[in-house]
């Protein structure tokens, strides 16, 4: 038997490598309380948290509000299964459809079940709706893309660690270059091809921001080929860049649209699929679901977490602190030859490293940036995502910004 409270960082990490399997490769920290931007590590000692759990906590640590509405629920009601009507869901579809204005949700848990719904939805609709025979759809994908790690997720997926002895792949993806509006004009010619499923900014990849106009460009050749736009916006929806879908910096609306993540402000696992009724329409009972989507839990934990991004303007601070951070950073940038670049929109930002994508130089300065109290982590090679919750103030950014400043300075390679 363990005695979890007595054990330190370093047994609490031999526990995780000994029992646990080896699909992560976390930094060197083990925390144990969250609160705000700020989380605490086993021995006490205080960080700034500048990952938010991949964009899940944009509401901040334990957010009060999120929590009461998690513990209220938990000792009324937690799964009755869909077998049942039960009195939360319908009450949670409205305010969500009517949050986000879309007619229907499909409720989900995580955010690979969601987009593993999305193209359910989308392949059902384009052999009912377009008419593409039997088993010929196809959905155009970019290169570079990152929608979870499922085995239909991975099969279009070009990370080979992503891919590699997973096989064999389910076949019906186009893979295209990302930001590239001519590839997707010259595969929307092919005659099966029923969705576009698209990040609009490519968090995992390394925060990649698609030129202007490359949302709206895409949406209206999807429009005009009878295809359906579908947005994954499970990393960078709910505030994250700015706006309360990273859609909305260019007025598009998806056919299709994917959350998960900050829907619940990372206090429970959450994800939706939103579309029009003549697309939803086309899943009936016993098409598709899961035991938990849509629970009780997740339905008030959800409402919670939404009405927060609204009366706190977390998409407004994302916006106004996401400027101010690129400005600072690239002062910093000024100073030395470190970090060559910073790019990103709102508050989800990253920082390029100036050494090859295989060196340990991004991992190096992470470790550093930990031990002067700020936490984050490379997202691929040298490239350091930067996605502080979103509650933060400009006074607790700018010691943020100095922490960064620090570390870079003094940084030996
Ligand atoms: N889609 C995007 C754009 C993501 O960034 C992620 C996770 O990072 C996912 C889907 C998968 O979400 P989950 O890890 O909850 O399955």
């Amino acid at each position: 038997m363990v005695t979890l409270d007595r054990l330190s960082s370093e047994e609490l990490m031999q526990l995780e490598d000994r029992y646990g399997a080896h699909n992560y490769h976390p930094l060197p920290v083990v925390l144990a309380k969250g609160e705000g931007v700020y989380v605490w590590d086993v021995e006490g000692k205080k960080y700034f948290d500048f990952l938010s759990a991949y964009s899940a906590v944009n509401q901040g640590h334990c957010h009060p509000k999120i929590v009461k509405a998690l513990t209220d629920q938990a000792q009324t009601l937690t799964l009755t299964s869909r077998a049942f009507y039960n009195d939360t869901l319908g009450v949670y579809e409205k305010f969500v459809t009517e949050y986000f204005g879309f007619d229907k949700v499909l409720p989900m848990n995580t955010g690979a079940e969601a987009v593993e719904t999305a193209i359910k939805i989308a392949r059902k609709w384009g052999y009912e709706k377009k008419g593409v025979a039997e088993n010929q759809a196809q959905i155009i994908v970019c290169e570079q893309n990152f929608h979870g790690r499922t085995t239909t997720i991975v099969s279009f997926s070009s990370d080979p660690d992503a891919s590699t002895n997973f096989g064999p792949f389910t076949p019906g993806f186009i893979r295209i270059p990302y930001n590239d509006l001519d590839a997707l004009a010259e595969a929307a010619k092919q005659p099966n091809v029923i969705g576009f499923l698209v990040e609009p900014i490519q968090g995992e990849a390394g925060v990649y921001v698609p030129n202007d106009g490359y949302l709206a460009g895409a949406k209206e050749i999807c429009s005009k080929n009878n295809i359906l736009f579908m947005a994954d916006e499970v990393q960078t929806g709910i505030a994250r860049t700015g706006k309360l879908l990273a859609v909305d910096h260019e007025n598009v609306k998806p056919d299709i649209l994917i959350l998960g993540k900050a829907i619940s402000g990372g206090v429970y696992p959450v994800s939706a699929v939103f579309a029009n009724d003549d697309i939803m329409m086309v899943i009936k009972p016993g098409q598709h679901g899961s035991t938990f989507g849509g629970n009780p839990l997740a339905a008030k934990v959800a409402i919670a977490a939404l009405e927060v991004v609204t009366e706190e303007k977390l998409a407004e601070n994302a916006e106004r602190l996401g400027k101010l951070f690129r400005a600072e950073m690239n002062r910093i940038i000024g100073q030395t030859d470190l970090i060559v670049k910073v790019r990103g929109k709102g508050l989800l930002n990253a920082i390029i490293v100036n050494d090859t994508e295989q060196s340990k130089t991004a991992w190096n300065l992470c470790v550093e940036l930990k031990n002067n109290g700020l936490l984050a982590k490379p997202t691929h090679g040298n490239i350091i995502r930067f996605a502080p919750p979103l509650v933060m103030t400009e006074e607790q950014l700018m010691e943020c910004v100095a922490i960064i400043e620090k570390t870079v300075l003094n940084f030996k390679k």
